[in-house]
């Protein structure tokens, strides 16, 4: 059904018709399904090729047992084992099914008709669709080289603005801001604008002036820090990610959380997920390795792209990227076009493992040369 077509909009609130769904990576069974193909690839949604860590998945296995309970609508050890790793305390912490979940807290408490926020062109998909979904204005900079350009958002601040986010490094660019160019940027804001520093692929990046903008809480009161499982723990299926921010924050955060929003089995693959330090050192050396790998095939294919600290990287097809996606597709590849992000001739490409790097490039090649 087209949107116009749908009566119920009449009586849906007016900025829901502008509103169009998050358009996530393709599932490899719809793939196979609708093209009657085995063993695909899969690199659209930025997932840990290795998974879940032995730790997570033991804790998880324990919890089992207990499914028949309501989890723990507080998630107590989840937050006091994420307030002892970051040293906050926590009343700090609000847990969401997924840091989306946190974003979305946020834009309900602070955004509304009549409020703006503020942020990049290219950036994350979820701030436009959080901002709209509540009927407040967004207000877009421009990037510079891709990337975030503070000065350009800064501009765009007024009384008005209530939220400006910012994802660090950003998805889908991969692009990064240093510790002295974001904690100035926070320190110029309002105290009546809150600021959103999404740290999600914050483990990939190992950069000299990256910044863990949790250090800066209890000098900021008006700063969200978000943060995931789903990227570097691989555990993305289960939806879990939280904020760190002043506990006045919080509070208000946790009084439009859904009761149970963390399910009982993210809550126990959480707590066990936080000290496997030996999982996420795997994972980000296989990315590391596997944006190498990437990155020498696109020097090979004469392609350009977006250098990127993430566990993905963008491409510059140099052509538009729609009818090489579609070839890609037939061939068992699934990447993320985004042209959504206002990049037509790019592709996203998530880091997997050796082999799936290879395929993926292997399919890219046939595809330029068809
Ligand atoms: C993947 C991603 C997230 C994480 O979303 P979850 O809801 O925690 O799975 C958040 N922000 C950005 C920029 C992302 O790319």
């Amino acid at each position: 059904m087209s949107q116009a077509d749908n009566p119920f909009l009449a009586i849906a609130a007016p900025w829901i018709a502008g509103l169009t769904p998050y358009v996530p990576g393709k599932p490899v069974s719809e793939l196979e399904r609708e093209l009657g193909i085995q063993d695909s690839v899969k690199l659209a949604s930025n997932e840990n090729p290795l998974g879940p860590g032995s730790r997570a998945r033991a804790a998880m296995n324990l919890a089992l047992a207990e499914l028949g309970r309501y989890p723990d609508g507080g998630g107590y050890d989840l937050r006091r084992a994420l307030a002892e790793h970051h040293g906050v305390s926590p009343a700090s912490i609000t847990v969401g099914n997924g840091s989306n979940d946190v974003l979305d807290l946020v834009a309900r408490v602070f955004l509304q008709p009549g409020v703006e926020s503020v942020f990049s062109e290219h950036a994350f998909a979820v701030y436009p669709i959080a901002t709209q979904s509540v009927g407040a204005t967004a207000r877009v900079a421009k990037a510079r080289d891709y990337g975030h350009d503070l000065d350009a958002m800064a501009a765009l601040v007024t009384d008005k603005t209530r939220v400006v986010w910012i994802a660090n490094p950003n998805n889908p660019t991969g692009t990064w801001l240093t510790a002295t160019a974001l904690k100035s940027f926070v320190g110029s804001l309002p105290p009546t604008c809150i600021l959103v520093v999404d740290e999600a692929y914050t483990e990939y990046v190992s950069e000299p002036d990256f910044p863990d903008a949790t250090h800066w809480i209890e000098t900021f009161p008006n700063l969200i820090v978000t943060r995931t499982f789903s990227k570097a723990h691989g555990l993305a299926a289960l939806r879990i990610g939280y904020g760190i921010s002043d506990p006045k924050l919080a509070d208000l955060l946790n009084r439009v959380r859904q009761p149970f929003n963390v399910n009982a089995l993210a809550q126990a693959a959480a707590i066990a997920a936080i000290s496997d330090r030996e999982h996420v050192r795997a994972s980000v050396e296989l990315n590391r390795a596997g944006i190498k790998q990437l990155i020498g095939g696109f020097d090979r294919l004469g392609l350009g792209y977006i250098p990127s600290v993430g566990n993905f990287v963008t491409v510059d097809l140099g052509r538009p990227a729609g009818p090489v996606n579609d070839a890609l597709l037939k061939r068992g590849v699934i990447l993320r076009p985004v042209g959504n992000y206002g990049l037509p001739n790019h592709l996203r490409i998530s880091i997997g493992t050796e082999d799936e790097n290879a395929r993926c490039l292997a399919a890219l090649e046939a595809v330029l040369a068809a």
